[in-house]
């Protein structure tokens, strides 16, 4: 009798920790779904990202941007910017040619959408208002771009002891 106690217990336990880890996977999974969602809508459909919400606002690190679609390289952290209009900014695009642009007359408005050149994976618009010399602003979704450091970076010293 205690034994069937004892393995009903031990059943009760396994099931439970079962049901928390499916739980949890459930949690991670709609989470980079909502992500991969947004990513999806923005590349292909040319949605636009929610202002001040990616990743790459207010980031700036040196190293390189690649496009979310296929990985071809896009943009350098030296022409990217703090522009404030809550979109990642860049002055000017890298000089491989892979930046694309075209007339983008949608919203009423007319614009210049630019894409990646390869897969034609959206990426935002260039506008005419950006620092000189170029005097352009690239205003790119954060979700559109993936980020590698530069790997000749220095690394940061640590703090003398006094
Ligand atoms: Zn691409």
């Amino acid at each position: 009798m205690k034994s069937v106690i004892i393995i009903g217990i031990i059943v009760l336990l396994i099931a439970g920790v079962m049901f928390t880890q499916n739980k949890a996977s459930r949690a991670v999974k709609s989470v980079m779904g909502d992500t991969s969602a947004l990513r999806q809508r923005v590349l292909w459909e040319k949605a636009t990202e929610m202002p001040f919400s990616g990743v790459f606002d207010e980031f700036f690190e040196d190293g390189t941007y690649s496009c979310a679609g296929c990985g071809t390289e896009l943009f350098k952290s030296n022409s990217k910017y703090n522009s404030g209009c809550g979109w990642p900014a860049f002055s000017s695009a890298m000089t491989n040619g892979m930046v694309e642009e075209e007339v983008d007359n949608s919203l009423g408005m007319r614009r210049v959408e630019v894409h990646c050149k390869k897969c034609k994976a959206h990426l935002g618009h260039v506008f005419e208002d950006g620092p000189a010399p170029t005097g352009l602003r690239y205003c790119i979704n954060s979700i559109s771009l993936n980020f590698t450091a530069d790997k000749t970076q220095i690394p940061k010293q640590s703090k003398e002891k006094k």
